[in-house]
Order: C-alpha cells, then structure tokens, then sequence
C-alpha cells in the first residue's frame, strides 16, 4: 500500500465535509490513522458534520489548533476512483464539491455503527379492537406485501404512534423481528434464464461482450426500434459483467418503469436486484450504500442519482432511453446523468451502453464521429413490425370546436373496438384543461406565485399550477370581474380527451393513464399492468404511456396534437417531437397483429411531421445536425444558461445587466453572451427569473471562463445565481 494512503493518528488530512464551505479543512487523523478516503465525522463550530479525508493536509494553520477527527466510519473508504469523478463532475457542472459530495452520501445513518434492529411486518389474525389507526398500519403493509419496515417507517408511512404499532404486535397481528440491519443482496446468477437471441442480437450481444470482457472504457450506442430486444441484449452485456466479477449499474428514466423491468431482471438472473430511488425507503437506501461499496450488491436498477453511489467495483453502465430528458437534473445541481455516466466509466475503466429507439442528437452526433461505438437492432422480436404511421389533416375534418377526436380517428377507433383491439389516444398534458377564461372579462386564472396559467384538474375538482404545484379550488366567480357562472375550459387535457371519448364510445372500458392520478408507483404498476391484460379498450394517456410500457393488445394509437411540441422557440422542439412521436407510435403492434399510428396534425407538410411519417431516421437526424451545425449550437457549439432569481425584479435585472456588461471573461474565449431577458417562464414560486445564454465554439474552455465571470460578482440578499451547463430545457 502506498504510504501516502495511509494517516497516522495526529498527522494532518484535508476533510471534504458537505457543507458549504469553499476549501477543505485541516484535521489532525483519530486515534489509530485513517485511510484517504475515509469517511469521517469532524467536529465544525459547535456540530458534528460529515466528511472525507481528501489527502494530506495543507498544514497553514497553527497544528496545536487543529481539532482531531471524532471519528472514522465504519464504512469502504471513499476510493480514488470515486474521488477524481467528483472532482471532475464538480468541474464540468460548475458545482460545488460539498455539493456533489452531499450527491454521493445520500444514505442516511451512514455513521450508525452496524448492529441489529427490529423490524415490523404483517402477522396473523385480526385485532380484537379495529380502529382507524390500526387499520392504517394493516393497509401499509398490505399495500407492500411482504416487506417489513422500521418501527419509525411503519408509523411515518400509516401516519400513527409508534404504540400503535406496538399494540398490534402484543397481538401477533403484526410481527416484531430482529435482523441485521445492512444484509447482502442475493447472488445474481449470470448463466440461468437468457433467452435464445436471434441472429442480429446475438451478434450485437456478442460485440457488447467483448467491450466488457476488454476491461477499458468504452461508449456504445445502441440503437432499436422499440420491441427489437435492446433490453434483452444489454442483460447479456450485464450477465457478461457478473461473470467477470464486476458490478453492473442500469439507469432507468422513470420510476414506474423500474417494477416490470425488476420482474424481468429477476426472471433473467434468478433473483432481485437493488433497487435505488427516490421511492426507496431510507433503510433500504442506506443498505444499498453499504452493500454497492462492499460489492455485495452486484446489479443496482436506479435513478440518475445512481450513479453517485460508491460501486467497488463498476463494470457497466446502461443508460436506457438514453435520450430521455429526465436524465437531465434541473434542480439543485444540474448535471446530464447520460453524461456523468461516460465520465464515471472513462474513470473507471467500465463500459457504457445508451440504448434508445430515438438517440438524442448528441450521442447519434459521438456515434457517427466515431466516439461511440455504434450497435444496431432494425427489426422488431418476432412476429412484430412497426405500425404505418400516417396523418390526418386536422384542415379537412369536420369538427366542432371544444372536440379533438376527428371523424377519421373516430372511425379508426371503431373498427379496434369491433376486433376487440386497444386504441391508445395520446395527449401529452395533463389535467381537463390548460387554460381556464372568463367568458365575460376575459380574464385567464394565473397562479398568484408564477407566471403561469392553473391548470384545472377535475378529478381533484382543483386548479393546479404545473412550475410550483400551487392548487386552489376551482373558483364560482372570475377573480378579476367576480361575475359568476362564466369561467370555462379552453383546450384538451387528458381528462377532457377522457370525456370526450366517453361520450362518443359510452359502451367502451376507458382507462386513462396520467402520471398524477395515481397515488403511488404501485398503483400505477398495477394498473399498468391491468390494461396490459386487456382491461381497457381505450387507454388516454400522457408522455407516461409513451415509456416502455407493453401493451401486446395495442393496434392503434391517434395523437391527438402532433403539433403540439413544435411550437416554442427550444431548439430541441423538432428533435423532442420526433423522438416522442415515434416512441408513442412504438407502442402500437407488439404483437402479432400490425399496428396503425395516426397523428392530427394541421401541418401536415411540416419537415418534422413528414420526417415521423416517412419514418426516414438518418435523413432526418442529417437534416437536424446540419441545422444546429449551420447555427452552432449543441452538439456543435457549447451553451450555457445563467438563471438569476430574487423576490424583487429589479435586483434580477440589475444583477443581469451589471453581467451583461462584464462579460470580458466569456468575450476573452470568443464567446457571446444573450440577455439578460425574462426568462420563458418569468416567475416562479414568487421569485422573477431573468436568464442570460452564453454561446461558445465546441473546444472553448466554458467552465474557467464562466467561474471567473460569476466569481465577479458577491451574490446579495435573496439572489440566487445557477449555472446550468448544456441547457436541456429553456423554461
Ligand atoms: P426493446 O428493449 O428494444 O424495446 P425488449 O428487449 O423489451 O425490446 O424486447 C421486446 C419483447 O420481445 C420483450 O417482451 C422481450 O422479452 C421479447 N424478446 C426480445 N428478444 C427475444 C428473444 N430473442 N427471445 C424471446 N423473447 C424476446
Ligand atoms: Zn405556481
């Protein structure tokens, strides 16, 4: 072992903590040294605060003033590994390294010391007394099958006392048990359910194989149309990786996908992964920690925040959906988890597959540069093919206004109805109604905190505000005239689409999937699952359906805005209505029957709308590349977003202003700064946003010009600075 690694008791070490503090302090190590790396807990002003011992300390300090270490953890050392990729990320993101640390230790009681505790799950019988409490405590862990909890989760999810609990244990109702706290995952066995590949996939399994048998960094991008076997042939690539001893990481952009795709984990190496999300509970989240650092965890299905978690021994990442925006964090510290995900595997020698039926222009851009390795999968498993996809011109239909079903769409919903076949109606909005008017002032209900109109929800019988969550009830009289009785809905959501469908198919089992109208992931997994078993006709859904989901009785999906995405000045407003478009297509004919896909659409002759029909992938990524090419912007350019935020608008704007015209540092590596301007949604929350865009030639050094630009200026009061590197979305 390097000397250097180790620290005796009393030598200095620098301690990264998670608080915002911007250097690292000197600590004198504990009694008995520590490792670099180490997890420690160092004692800051009056509290006892987190950290890791980064190295050796700086020493420009009186050493007879240096407190100790408190105390080393009792968890892996932080390895080197894992050190450079938060450095690195911090670098790129602009971020704090408290920040990104803070990232990487989100497991709570990471400082408990390893012992037993009780855990709560159903017992038998009935109480002799039910009360409603009780009954809560019962519905929770029905609702979760077999899983205990923690005395404290039991009763924070059943909202009860703990003596609750404790009553119904007396009882045997439900059943005390002491466990360790942190247990292994079960092995994964590489070599049990693998299904027999075709011959294309087996030849691109083959390939991704042999990147992981290699041992050295490597992106793939792997491309399918949906149903071509994508997910069955990465498994080969994480089946390759257990056999090798390392450890796999599939990121996953929506949690409700992380059910079904678990099933077929378990189904494929005989027994559950881990599983790591916000929906995890915190003993299951600090469980997972420990194990992943122990390799005792050999497969983790997550979010984005995945990737922060401290693997011994990391082999792969699959970042599946690779295009989706939910990668992308914008909130806190904004980072793209597609692009970490190559940082961390450049780092550590694993490889990385992005697997999508629409890659982002970005990873398509790698792909053909030759970055990225490129892998393909052209048709779909089996019997399936991709459904025709054709227009309706919305300009040719008879329709009266506040409908949106077509006539042609009707007709073609009919005939799935008479063939006992689903239709999908697809609107990506949620709620009955985007905006709601008054018919006698004209006057639209706005959130009071945001520039933005409530969206009335009717189920809830609320107006929700989607930038805040914002809701009130729906009001009798205008806000703004108070004449009463003439507030209406102006344009579809899905829950109008749903009424609308039932009044022209009374007959027919509707079901409409919106990601807000289920209380929780299960209920959503469950009906899911009950409308892929054919208990729906009709399914109204939102982006949600468009992820993943099988629904082999699915043989038409309309869409009932195709237009809608175009609008807006994003620049990935073509390149995001494609991928949706294609993805909600995707859904349709995954069986043996051939599917149809309909958009309404009143530009037919749109370039984007006739690129989805034409289904012309390459012509139309070509098309889109030399358009952003021609304007140097991602991925040809680099962008960055400047958001200011403060209660009082004129500080945003003086702050923007003063920026503006300090841009020496951005114009010294030939970059142009925009702005300041409001920003698309100018306030939010009750704070006013002004955004600044600097644009910059692909090789410039971004980062160093933007810290020294910000670092300018002394952020005052309320003022809130974030840097968002590579902008995904402009709101
Ligand atoms: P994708 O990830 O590209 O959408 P999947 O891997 O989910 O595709 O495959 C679509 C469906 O076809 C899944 O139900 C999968 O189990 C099945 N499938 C794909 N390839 C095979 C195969 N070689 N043998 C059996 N079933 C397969
Ligand atoms: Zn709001």
């Amino acid at each position: 072992m390097d000397e250097q690694d180790f620290f005796d008791q009393g030598a200095l070490v620098a301690v990264q903590t998670t608080q915002p503090l911007d250097r690292m302090l000197d600590y004198k190590a504990p009694e008995g040294g520590c490792f670099r790396g180490a997890f420690v807990e160092v004692p800051l002003g009056p509290r006892k605060v987190l950290g890791v011992v980064w190295g050796a300390g700086r020493g420009d300090f009186d050493y007879a003033k240096v407190r100790p270490v408190n105390r080393a953890l009792d968890v892996v050392p932080m390895r080197d590994e894992m050190r450079a990729f938060l450095e690195r990320a911090a670098e790129y993101t602009l971020t704090p390294l408290h920040a990104m640390l803070r990232l990487a230790t989100r497991a709570p009681g990471l400082s408990d010391p390893p012992s037993m505790r009780k855990i709560y799950r159903l017992g038998k019988g009935e109480p002799d007394r039910q009360t409603d409490a009780r009954r809560r405590v019962l519905e929770t862990l029905h609702e979760y099958g077999g899983l205990a909890f923690t005395l404290k989760e039991l009763s924070e999810m059943a909202g009860v006392t703990g003596s609750v609990v404790k009553g119904l244990v007396k009882q045997g109702v439900v059943r005390e048990e002491d466990t360790p706290r942190d247990v292994p995952f079960l092995r994964l066995d590489p070599d049990r359910g693998g299904k027999d590949l075709t011959g294309d996939q087996a030849a691109t399994a083959d390939t991704l194989r042999a990147g992981i048998r290699s041992g050295n960094y490597g992106t793939t991008l792997l491309r399918g149309v949906t149903g071509s076997g994508k997910t069955e042939v990465y498994l080969e690539a994480v089946a390759e990786c257990l056999r090798m001893g390392r450890q796999a990481l599939v990121l996953l952009p929506e949690i409700a996908l992380t059910a079904e795709f678990l099933t077929r984990v378990e189904a494929r190496f005989g027994a559950k992964p881990a599983e790591w999300h916000s929906g995890v509970t915190m003993t299951e989240r600090r469980r997972i920690w420990k194990m992943v650092g122990q390799g005792c965890a050999q497969v983790v299905i997550g979010a984005r925040s995945a990737l922060f978690l401290p693997f011994q021994n990391l082999g792969l990442i699959v970042v599946d959906e690779e295009h989706d925006t939910s990668y992308k964090q914008d909130d806190g510290v904004l980072y793209n988890a597609r692009d970490m995900a190559v940082l961390r595997a450049s780092i550590c020698g694993a490889r990385v597959v992005l697997a999508s039926a629409t890659p982002s222009l970005e990873s398509w851009v790698n792909a053909e540069a030759g970055k990225y390795e490129k892998l393909e999968l052209t048709s779909r498993f089996g019997p399936a093919v991709l459904p025709e996809m054709k227009a309706i011109d919305m300009r040719a239909e008879d329709l009266p206004g506040s409908r949106w079903i077509s006539p042609s769409l009707k007709q073609a919903v009919n005939r799935r109805l008479e063939q006992g076949e689903q239709s999908l109606l697809f609107i990506n909005r949620r709620g009955y109604a985007p905006v709601t008017i008054c018919r006698a002032c004209g006057h639209q209900i706005g959130c009071d905190q945001c520039d933005a109109r409530m969206v009335e929800h009717r189920f809830l019988k609320r107006l929700v505000c989607h930038q805040c969550g914002e809701t009130k009830p729906m009001p009798e009289a205008c806000p703004s005239c108070h004449v009463e009785g003439k507030l209406a809905p102006v344009g579809p959501g899905v829950e109008r689409l749903a009424e609308e469908a039932q009044s022209l198919w009374p007959e027919a089992r509707l079901a409409v999937l919106s990601s807000d109208l289920f209380g929780s992931a299960r209920a959503l997994k469950e009906g899911i699952n009950t409308i892929a078993e054919g208990g729906a006709d009709i399914i109204i859904g939102t982006q949600l359906v468009a992820k993943g989901h099988n629904f082999p009785l699915l043989t038409l999906v309309g869409v009932i805005d195709a237009d809608l995405g175009l609008q807006g000045s994003d620049l990935r407003a073509a390149e995001r209505t494609f991928q949706l478009m294609r993805q909600v297509a995707g859904r349709a004919g995954r069986s043996e029957k051939k599917g149809e896909a309909l958009l309404q659409t009143f530009q037919p002759e749109h370039p984007v709308i006739r690129a989805i029909l034409s289904g012309d992938e390459v012509g139309f990524w070509r098309a889109e590349a030399e358009e952003r090419r021609h304007a140097g912007v991602p991925p040809f350019g680099r962008m960055a977003g400047i958001i200011l935020s403060a209660p009082d608008v004129q500080q945003v704007f003086d702050l923007g202003n003063a920026l503006a015209r300090n841009d020496g540092p951005m114009r010294a590596i030939g970059a142009q700064v925009f702005g300041p301007a409001p920003a698309p949604i100018a306030r939010v929350r009750g704070r006013h946003r002004v955004r600044l865009l600097v644009k910059a030639d692909k090789g410039a050094p971004i980062q160093a010009a933007l810290a020294q630009w910000v670092g300018q200026f002394r952020l005052k009061n309320d003022i809130r600075l974030s840097v968002d590197i590579d902008p995904q979305s402009f709101y």
